[in-house]
């Protein structure tokens, strides 16, 4: 589901965003989005370096795309779908626009990795999924894939992993 914005950084938001990051790390994985955790919060974590570099943290909330620009075609993973990898075209560089924890305005531009992993937490806060960005032959292969490993009860546990 689209996310709302956040209007004011509360006691909840902070809380929300350390187990946001916990759950990142744990996982692992390079970014979470909050309503892949069932918040409503537009809000979203990257670490590229998970958890190795505190310093490369990024917390950003209410997250908006500037710009875009080039191309690049990579493999991408997402927690929502444990296993699955897909090739997908992003833009090579993005800049975006947000809020931090102390509620002060942001700007953020990355290139490579970093501005996949924006463009594909900003796509969860729109209420959507890598999914789209597939063939629907692919995508239609992906969701077979998952319904097989529901159906064989696989797919809870390997949510979990
Ligand atoms: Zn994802």
């Amino acid at each position: 589901r689209p996310t709302r914005k956040v209007e004011k950084v509360t006691e909840e938001i902070r809380a929300l965003t350390r187990a946001m990051v916990e759950t990142m790390h744990a996982a692992p994985g390079v970014g979470l989005a909050a309503n892949q955790v069932g918040s409503p919060w537009r809000l979203l974590v990257i670490d590229l370096t998970v958890g190795d570099e505190p310093s490369h943290l990024n917390v950003l909330l209410n997250p908006e795309i500037k710009a875009l620009e080039g191309s690049q075609v990579g493999e991408e993973g997402c927690l929502s779908f444990p296993d699955v990898t897909l090739d997908i075209e992003r833009a090579f560089r993005v800049e975006v626009a947000a809020m931090d924890l102390d509620g002060k305005p942001v700007e953020i531009s990355g290139e490579g990795l970093l501005a996949r992993a924006l463009l594909h937490e900003i796509e969860h806060l729109d209420g959507e999924t890598c999914l789209r960005n597939v063939s629907p032959l692919k995508r239609e292969l992906v969701k077979r894939q998952i319904r097989k490993r529901m159906k064989a009860g696989d797919w809870v546990a390997a949510a979990a992993t």
